[in-house]
């Protein structure tokens, strides 16, 4: 267990020193100093290296005592929908297709209202906290609730209002949907933490003219557009009948990718498409946990990074995964293309801490931001308690990062230099109203379904 060693209350303040544990920086040259220390001005690293450069005590207006602790660069969650987490094991074991149009999208269209947003998102980021996610891209309905909850929580994301080309609970008649969702640009301008976008669900789901506007919408405000695609052999074949073409090609056809494209899952994906992705700089959020749950397939993630395609980690909404930590989906992500392609050498311990971490942030838009521990970076941090009987010997810290760690490892978390959870205590929401205002949530549900409503 880490003991704090703190001269002040833990909030905001100029002068932050994490001393003591192992820092892994994720740098370019990827150094990692077995004592180290990293100071924070405000929300930004000032300095970084081995404890016996590190400024002393006195000098600072906190300092965080990381003895036996791992110091990190907190983890990215590239694709998720938070709010989800209100709907965690409400249908397992089903094909996509079943699983969406019979279970959830029911389920959404009766239930899902500002509240539920709100709520949710609040424990998807009590989840996240508490797992070592200190940034994620979201898109869901009602998204300015989320964006409410993410500001309370202290965490950092890019938020997609949800545009479908069918009624969804925000926006009853979807010749609304790109109405509502310029709305929501407007009345949430990008804050330092929060980057509100649109979240186009998928080429399927959205016409083409919707999916063109939604394009010039995001390109006239400098933001990406996040969308799910080829994500089932079931979508594909839905394109090919409807348009004569993959999803890819029909994006590409319509010029949707010609701007800033966050695209999750990327799963039936052919190989001269490959050259389309790499050519329109389409950034990939990879979903191995949900992929497998729904047996949607495998990502051809090993040819992504052959290609220079950048792939981040994501969890994808909590009823498909079912939950969101990133720990053990590295895991995942690192076994299973090991599996598909019998290759044991496929996705490295290291290559899935990167794609964590920088990878992620480079999928985000975030590069020069976050991602690694580096000078005039954010100050996203995460502490893990490294000295744990799972966590003994240390031979390679990247191995036990993916192949033996999970969230319930995480101490601390720091997010823009401001710490938000301290020794596994969240700092900026109770957690226990939270969880008790999602379980009245899950009760109505549970109560709605009695009477027949799947
Ligand atoms: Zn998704």
């Amino acid at each position: 267990m880490l003991v704090p060693v703190m001269k002040k209350p833990l909030t905001k303040s100029n002068t932050i020193l994490i001393k003591g544990g192992v820092v892994l920086t994720i740098n370019p040259s990827e150094d990692i100093f077995p004592a180290g220390y990293v100071l924070i001005e405000d929300d930004t690293i000032k300095s970084i290296g081995t404890i016996t450069e590190a400024p002393p005590d006195g000098t600072v207006d906190k300092v965080i005592d990381a003895r036996d602790g791992l110091i990190m660069p907190g983890l990215i969650n590239t694709h998720t929908h938070a709010a989800m987490a209100c709907l965690r094991g409400l249908a397992d074991d089903l094909p996509l297709e079943t699983w969406l149009n019979d279970y959830i999208f029911p389920v959404e269209a009766h239930y899902v209202n500002p509240e539920f947003v709100y709520q949710g998102t609040r424990l998807a980021g009590i989840e996240m906290i508490r797992s070592g996610t200190t940034c994620f891209a979201d898109g869901y309905f009602f998204e300015a609730e989320a964006a409410r909850a993410v500001s309370q929580l202290g965490l950092r994301a890019i938020l997609g209002q949800g545009i479908l080309d069918f009624p969804t609970p925000d926006v009853p008649n979807p010749d609304f949907n790109l109405k509502n969702g310029k709305n929501y640009l407007e009345r949430f301008p990008a804050s330092p933490l929060i980057a509100p976008t649109l979240f186009c669900h998928s080429a399927y789901a959205c016409k083409p003219e919707t999916l063109q506007e939604a394009r010039k919408v995001c390109n006239d405000h400098g933001i990406p557009l996040l969308i799910h695609l080829a994500e089932t052999e079931a979508e594909i074949m839905k394109m090919m009948s409807r348009y004569g073409v993959s999803p890819v090609k029909h994006l590409l056809t319509l010029g949707v990718l010609d701007g800033e494209t966050i695209a999750a899952h990327c799963l039936w994906i052919s190989p001269e498409e490959l050259f389309v992705l790499k050519a329109k700089k389409v950034r990939v959020a990879h979903c191995p946990e949900s992929n497998m749950k729904l047996a949607s397939g495998v990502a051809p993630v090993p040819d992504f990074l052959k290609f220079g395609i950048p792939v981040g980690l994501g969890t994808d909404g909590c009823a498909s995964n079912n939950n969101l930590d990133l720990l053990s989906e590295m895991d995942t992500a690192a076994k299973i293309h090991k599996l598909a392609r019998k290759d044991p050498s496929l996705m490295d311990a290291k290559t899935v801490v990167k794609m964590a971490t920088i990878g992620g942030a480079e999928v985000l838009g975030l590069y020069d931001k976050i991602g690694s521990l580096e000078l005039r970076k954010k100050a996203d941090i995460i502490i893990l308690d490294w000295k744990q009987p799972h966590l003994t010997p240390v031979y390679n810290y990247y191995s036990h990062l993916v192949y033996s760690a999970s969230g319930h490892d995480v101490r601390t978390v720091m997010v823009d230099g401001t710490v938000i959870m301290h020794n596994q205590q969240i700092l900026t929401v109770n957690e226990k109203e939270v969880i008790s205002e999602v379980e009245k949530i899950g009760e109505e549900i549970k109560k709605g379904r009695l009477n027949n409503l799947r």
